[in-house]
């Protein structure tokens, strides 16, 4: 019997696609930088329909990959050639919301702003928040551990993550969804299972923890003529302002192309070569959500502010730090690297980017935004040319350099499996790779992501010393 067939028994035939005009959306990622072709789409809508699928794959020697939303920046989620690829997006429901405690049960396919949708009536909110969020899958984004806008109040999607239900390549489940805030009964999956991306279980359900639902937001955009004027700003105001939510930065040319994209005006006057957008809410309705911001800014260092409070006028403001990543896309396929440095040093890192990269790839256009607070920066090159991998080695060799990370939320993936070695100690990836070997013997789940099997060449870049520790496999 084709493997074909066994699937079709598992999930019923039309959720068995093999049609290639069929497949091809599940086959490139949202930046078109990574494609591949896969075997089958398989659609399995419950956790016994994934250990039917994962079992038939086992018996016939086939790799899978696991798919949530597809809108995963470093490939991870993309095949190679010729796995399974298992998509997640039936995985679709939506438990009572507990009040009492302040969680819910979801399946790993329910995109953020379904469950935001689903617990907001209920006066809470997701911890996390994305500009991926009609599309991005709670498992999606659990296998990531995404960070995202709100990291500086809540923390990333590891501290929204309670409990989890997941199944193994063996076809064992493992779930523990108790929610207990409190529970030290030995090895965390969630732990474990946060940031693995998809090659050490498929994700079936997460118990998630909720915030308050704030009664009020006000943001404000603040212009500054260098990087170290904003940062020192920001510092100003997280004393001043304890309880921010968001603390975002973006530059004058990512700004033009997203006017050029949208159609939006000039947020305002002046034009400022650093833009800091940085948020409030306010649990209270009976409380201007804006007034510590005002008071903050009336003794900051500022050039120029705007600050507003009206939901609608919110939004707008971050439409233009929010609409970076669609406004670049129209404009090329960019290398995009997601990188975390200290705070201490963001300013310096950023001075040096453009001639880093101009270095290795002539001509190349840097555009830089991302969440300041925890100085996580996505760097985008346009126009890099077949200079793409130098660039990449150049730019998290400087990361390094400077005692930052090579991923700060996006992950790994295929984008930046050769580069690992970098952020992780020989002993660190041996213990990777152990893990990997312990629940996955056959190295079937994400071949290719995040670790890479033994046996692969390394390959050798720009001249520069391959990173340690490629050959991981089983
Ligand atoms: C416009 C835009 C804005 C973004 N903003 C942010 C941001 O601010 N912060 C941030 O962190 N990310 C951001 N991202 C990246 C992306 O949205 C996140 O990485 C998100 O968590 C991916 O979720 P997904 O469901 O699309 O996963 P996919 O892209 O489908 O998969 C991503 C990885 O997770 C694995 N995976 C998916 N589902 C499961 C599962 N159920 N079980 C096991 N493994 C699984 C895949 O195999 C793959 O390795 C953004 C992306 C876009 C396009």
């Amino acid at each position: 019997v084709s493997l074909e067939s066994e699937l079709a028994e598992v999930v019923g035939a039309v959720h068995v696609v093999v049609d290639p005009t069929m497949t091809a959306s599940y086959e490139v990622d949202w930046t078109r930088r990574f494609s591949g072709r896969c075997r089958a789409v398989v659609r399995p809508d419950s956790t016994e329909q994934v250990v039917g699928v994962l079992a038939a794959c086992r018996r016939h020697g086939a790799c899978v990959v696991v798919q949530g939303g597809n809108t995963g920046l470093v490939g991870g989620a993309t095949p190679a050639g010729g796995e399974v690829l298992l998509s997640t997006t039936r995985l679709r429901e939506l438990g009572p919301v507990d009040e009492i405690a302040g969680q819910v049960t979801v399946g790993a396919g329910v995109t953020l702003a379904a469950v935001q949708a689903h617990v907001r009536p209920h006066g809470f909110d997701v911890g996390v928040d994305l500009g991926s969020r009609d599309s991005a899958t709670v498992g999606g984004m659990v296998a990531t551990n995404a960070g995202g806008e709100r990291v500086l109040r809540y923390g990333p999607m590891r501290a929204q993550t309670l409990g989890l239900e997941a199944v193994l390549s063996s076809g064992d489940v493992l779930a523990h969804m108790g929610g207990l805030p409190k529970e030290n009964t030995g090895y965390d999956w969630v732990g474990l299972l946060t940031g693995s991306e998809g090659t050490l279980a498929v994700l079936t359900a997460v118990r998630l923890r909720l915030v308050p639902a704030p009664a009020g937001r006000a943001v404000a955009l603040l212009g500054f003529d260098d990087t170290r004027s904003a940062m020192r700003a920001l510092s100003d105001l997280r004393r001043a302002v304890p309880d921010l939510t968001a603390a975002e930065g973006f530059y004058a040319a990512g700004l033009a192309m997203v006017r050029a994209h949208t159609g939006l005006g000039d947020p305002l006057p002046g034009g400022h070569a650093v833009y800091l957008l940085v948020e409030r809410t306010e649990p209270a309705a009976a409380v201007d959500p804006a007034e510590p911001l005002l008071a903050a800014l009336a003794d900051a260092d500022v050039g120029a502010a705007v600050v507003v409070s009206e939901g609608a006028a919110c939004r707008a403001l971050w439409r233009y730090r929010e609409a970076h990543a669609e406004a670049i896309s129209a404009d090329g396929i960019p290398v995009k690297l997601d990188v975390a440095v200290p705070v201490a040093v963001l300013a310096d890192f950023v001075e040096g980017l453009a001639p880093t990269v101009q270095q290795v790839a002539p001509g190349a256009r840097v555009i830089v935004f991302g969440h300041l607070a925890e100085g996580n920066l996505h760097v985008n090159v346009l126009d890099a040319g077949d200079n793409a991998v130098a660039v990449t080695d150049a730019v998290l060799r400087s990361v390094v350099a400077r005692g930052g990370s090579i991923s700060a939320e996006h992950g790994v993936g295929r984008a930046k499996v050769e580069w690992l070695g970098l952020s992780r100690t020989p002993a660190e990836l041996a213990a990777m790779a152990a893990v990997k070997r312990a629940l996955d013997p056959t190295w079937m789940l994400g071949p290719g992501v995040l670790l890479r099997p033994a046996g692969t060449p390394t390959r050798r870049h720009g001249g520069a010393k391959p990173p340690r520790g490629e050959t991981l496999g089983p």
